[in-house]
């Protein structure tokens, strides 16, 4: 029985998102709005996603299958 529970993932590197503010805003960007609220499992802002308005943060899809 696996597959059955959603998992938070990156949608540009399909690695697993976590929902965890950041410990510290400096490790962030100045020019960046607000603080990421999902990281990759290993603490890391997730990756850039390009878009008609320039690039921001991926936001965490759901995944299903592995
Ligand atoms: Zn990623």
């Amino acid at each position: 029985m696996k597959g059955r529970l959603a998992a938070l993932i990156c949608p540009e590197c399909r690695g697993l998102a976590v929902r965890k503010p950041p410990r510290s805003l400096t490790a962030y960007a100045t020019h960046e709005p607000l603080p990421v609220e999902y990281t990759h499992a290993d603490g890391k802002p997730l990756c850039l996603t390009g878009g008609p308005s320039g690039h921001r943060r991926a936001t965490p899809i759901l995944s299903r299958s592995h």
